[in-house]
C-alpha cells in the first residue's frame, strides 16, 4: 500500500468549508496584511499559549531574526545553538553577522545539552537559543539558569512545537521571546509562510511589533531599521480556524508516537524517542535511532513508506560555517544523531493500518 510521510490533503478534507469560508471573508474585504484578522489569531493565540504578547511574523526563521534584533544582538556577538536542529536557528544569527557558537545535545532527547552550552560562554555571549526539538521542550529551567548566570537573552526556538508542554506550560512561553513557524508541515501549519513571536515582556514584546515593519511608528517615521516581516492575513484566518483542532491533533500524534513504541518495544536495534519528565510531547516528529540508517531509509522507500533524516549534517560541519573552524569529532553526539535518526510517517489522521505498515517494514529491514 505505502504510507505517506504526511497527509495535509486528509486533514484540509475535515476543515475544508472553515477554511474557505474563512479565506473568502478575507478576499471580500480585500485586507490582506496585518489588520483585524491578524490582531484576531494573534489574541486568540496568546491565549491559547498562556502568554502575554503574540506577534504574527512573516515566517519562523523571521521569528527567530526579528528576536536576536530586538535583544540587540549585533555584528561580532555570539549566540550559542545547538548545531543538531534545523539550519535557521543558526542562520538568523549568522545573517545579523554575529556568531553562531555550537553547543553539543543529549542523545535521548535531542535537545541542547547544557554542560556543553556552559562551556561555549565567553565574554562575547550575548544570547541562547535553546530548540525544543521534534516537538518537546528542551530543559528550560536549567537554561534560564544559565543564562541568569552570565545575562544572556533567551530565545526559545519552539518551530517544531506548538502545544507541547513542561510542567503544564506552553512550549514557547519560557524565555524572553518564543518562536513559531507555521510552515505548512509544521504541528500548526498555514498555507504557504508564517511565523510567530510570544514574550511576557511589554518592552521586548513592543521591540518586536516595530522592527516586523520597518521600525516605523506612526507611518513613515521610521524609528529604527527593521525589516518586512509581517504576516498575512490570509494566513491568520487559516491558522485560526486550524488552532480550534490543535489539541485533538496533537493528541492524535501522540496515540501515533505510543503505537509505534509498542510496536518497537523489546526490538534491541530501536532506540524509540524517550518523552523527558515533566514534558508532554507533540511529536511534530517521530525520530528512532537505529543502525544502518541509510540502508533501512532505501528500504523503506522502496516500500512507498516515507521517511526523513532529521539532520543530515551537523550543523558545525555544513559548508557556510566552514570559516569557524568545525571539525569531525567537535560534537560528538550531534554528528552520531546526524548517522542515527530516522523520521517515520506521523500525522493527525493516520490510522492504525497505516502505523502497523511503516513499523512493519523497519522491523523486517532491521532483520
Ligand atoms: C521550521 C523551523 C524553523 C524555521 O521556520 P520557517 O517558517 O521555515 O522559516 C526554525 N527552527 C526550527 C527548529 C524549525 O523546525
Amino acid at each position: 500500500m505505502g504510507v505517506p510521510f504526511l497527509d495535509l490533503k486528509a486533514q484540509f478534507a475535515t476543515i475544508r468549508d472553515d477554511v474557505l469560508k474563512a479565506v473568502t471573508r478575507v478576499f471580500d474585504d480585500q485586507a490582506f496584511v496585518l489588520g483585524k484578522y491578524v490582531e484576531a489569531f494573534e489574541k486568540a493565540a496568546a491565549e491559547y499559549l498562556g502568554v502575554k504578547h503574540a506577534i504574527g511574523v512573516s515566517n519562523g526563521s523571521d521569528a527567530l531574526l526579528l528576536s536576536l534584533m530586538a535583544a540587540g544582538v549585533k555584528a561580532g556577538d555570539e549566540v550559542i545553538v545547538p548545531a543538531f536542529t534545523f539550519f535557521a536557528t543558526a542562520g538568523a544569527v549568522a545573517r545579523l553577522n554575529a556568531v553562531p557558537v555550537f553547543c553539543d545535545v543529549l542523545a535521548d532527547s535531542f535537545n541542547i545539552d547544557l554542560k556543553s552550552a556552559a562551556a561555549k560562554v565567553t565574554s562575547k555571549t550575548k544570547a541562547i537559543i535553546p530548540v525544543d526539538l521534534y516537538g518537546q521542550c528542551a530543559d528550560m529551567e536549567g537554561v534560564l539558569d544559565l543564562a541568569r548566570e552570565h545575562n544572556l537573552a533567551v530565545i526559545e526556538d519552539a518551530a517544531q512545537a506548538f502545544g507541547a508542554t513542561r510542567n503544564g506550560k506552553q512550549a514557547g512561553t519560557f524565555a524572553h521571546y518564543g518562536c513559531y513557524s507555521f510552515y505548512p508541515t509544521k504541528n500548526l501549519g498555514g498555507a504557504g509562510d508564517g511565523g510567530m513571536v510570544t514574550s511576557n515582556d511589554d518592552v521586548l514584546a513592543e521591540r518586536v511589533r516595530l522592527l516586523r515593519n520597518h521600525g516605523e511608528k506612526p507611518r513613515y517615521y521610521n524609528r529604527e531599521v527593521g525589516i518586512c516581516g509581517r504576516l498575512d492575513a490570509l494566513q491568520a484566518v487559516v491558522l485560526h480556524v486550524k488552532l480550534d483542532h490543535l489539541d485533538a491533533w496533537n493528541k492524535r500524534r501522540a496515540e501515533v508516537a505510543a503505537h509505534y513504541n509498542e510496536r518497537f518495544k523489546g526490538h534491541k536495534q530501536i532506540k524509540t524517542p524517550p518523552v523527558s519528565a515533566g514534558n508532554s510531547h507533540i511529536y511534530h516528529q517521530y525520530t528512532i535511532r537505529i543502525p544502518d540508517r541509510d540502508r533501512v531509509q532505501g528500504e523503506l522507500g522502496a516500500k512507498g513508506i516515507g521517511c526523513g533524516v532529521y539532520y543530515p549534517v551537523s550543523l558545525h560541519l555544513q559548508d557556510c560555517f566552514k570559516q569557524q573552524g568545525g571539525k569531525p569529532g567537535d560534537l560528538p553526539v550531534c554528528e552520531q544523531l546526524c548517522n542515527e535518526v530516522l523520521s517515520l510517517p506521523v500525522f493527525d489522521q493516520m490510522t492504525n493500518a497505516q502505523i502497523d505498515e511503516a513499523a512493519d517494514a523497519v522491523i523486517a529491514a532491521l532483520e
